[in-house]
């Protein structure tokens, strides 16, 4: 999709969207018509599929972040439909069609989408930020393990996986439910939180089903080294063959006294295996690191042997390492240990600082880095 923040007055035509521009207000919508961005008075507005937005600007330098109510919502809705309808008169063919498929959205038709979501899908916690344009698809239900000590993403729920058949009358609502936003959308996510932890008796079932309903398409999700290294390489070699494409690893850390202070399984080493044998079968790799974690006291170490572990995996310039500012749930397990011990947490300046710090020395080692601020997450 085009920047929206500079385009002038004007209705763009893309292969799978639309946008329109009128006196500063710019608007994105998808081929059937639903809203995809609107931008307005130096706030950008991003529709989630479940009709959820989430607003996005700076103010006085400092990144500000919310989710909209769903009166806010309707609002961003309406405003974002009367620049397109500002263009009617002007719109003549293709671009006449499209825009009578975006007036055929209501606000408050729109805002019903949330309902068709949740017929669709379970709550989606999170996904990695270079695949917020994927189409998810939920295998499992939550996490194996679901005791780290900073983690909420799946607390509540229970571990469940489909059956074949559940997965692929899901797989077909969701290619129901998207539509022609599916174009958008080019590869896909096996969720939840460690869906490859199944066996591969389970898992190839699902890639089979889901590469039946959406062919064509890359797959990638999530593990947990603890569940990763647990299979064996034929495993992963099964899953490349049947459509996976690449994982993205919770590493946190390199540093094992922090990973156990976090209550999560795993350790560096069995990290640096699990790397090998997903690099030597030329899958792609990105790399979670929690970059604030464990405070004041755990920093110096947490840096120095994060990057260790990093320096001896065979990483290629494609793989990626996220680099995620710490975000602290106050009700968690982890901020009762945190003040338990004494343990200072780091500013929001700080952890900014060693953000900029894990990232230079990452392009130092000829990776790639990247920011990954789960408070920037919309699906
Ligand atoms: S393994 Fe991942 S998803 Fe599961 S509890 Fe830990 S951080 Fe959360």
């Amino acid at each position: 999709m085009a920047s929206v923040a500079r385009a002038p007055d004007a209705l763009t035509l893309y292969p799978a969207s639309t946008l329109f521009a009128r006196d500063g207000r710019v608007a994105s919508f998808d081929l059937d018509g639903r809203l995809l961005t609107y931008f307005e008075s130096g706030t950008l507005y991003k529709r989630a599929l479940d009709s959820s937005v989430h607003a996005r600007r700076r103010v006085g330098g400092r990144r500000e972040r919310f989710v909209l109510s769903p009166e806010e919502a309707l609002w961003v809705f309406a405003r974002a439909r009367a620049v397109a309808e500002s263009h009617y008169r002007a719109a003549r063919g293709e671009a006449r069609a499209r825009l009578l498929a975006i007036l055929g959205w209501t606000p408050e038709r729109l805002l019903g989408e949330r309902e068709r979501f949740s017929q669709v899908y379970k709550p989606i916690a999170i996904l990695p930020p270079d695949r917020y344009f994927t189409i998810v698809l939920q295998a499992t239900e939550g996490c194996t393990w679901n005791r780290c000590t900073f983690c909420s993403f799946y607390s509540g729920r229970s571990f469940t996986a489909k059956d074949p058949e559940t997965f692929s009358r899901h797989a077909r609502a969701v290619r129901g439910f998207l539509g022609k936003n599916a174009l958008l959308r080019r590869d896909l996510f096996l969720a939840d939180g460690n869906a490859l932890a199944l066996s591969l008796g389970k898992l190839l079932p699902v890639l089979e089903a889901a590469r039946e309903v959406f062919p064509g398409r890359p797959v990638y999700s999530f593990i947990d080294v603890y569940s990763g290294e647990r299979h064996q390489e034929e495993f992963w070699h099964a899953l490349k063959e049947a459509g996976l494409k690449g994982v993205y690893v919770g590493m946190e850390t390199g540093h094992d006294p922090l990973l156990a202070w976090l209550n999560k399984p795993g350790s560096r080493d069995e990290l640096v295996v699990f790397v090998r044998t997903l690099k030597a079968l030329g899958l792609f790799v990105g790399l979670i690191v929690m970059v604030g974690a464990g405070g004041a006291y755990y920093r110096a170490a947490h840096f120095r042997d994060t990057l260790g572990a990093l320096r001896a995996m065979p990483l290629s310039p494609h793989d990626i390492v996220f680099l995620s500012p710490f975000v602290e749930d106050p009700g968690s397990v982890y901020r009762a240990r945190r003040e338990a011990m004494g343990i200072a947490p780091l500013s929001e300046a700080a952890i900014e600082g060693e953000l900029r710090r894990f990232a230079q020395a990452v392009r130092g080692l000829g990776l790639r880095a990247a920011r990954y601020d789960i408070r920037e997450f919309v699906y």
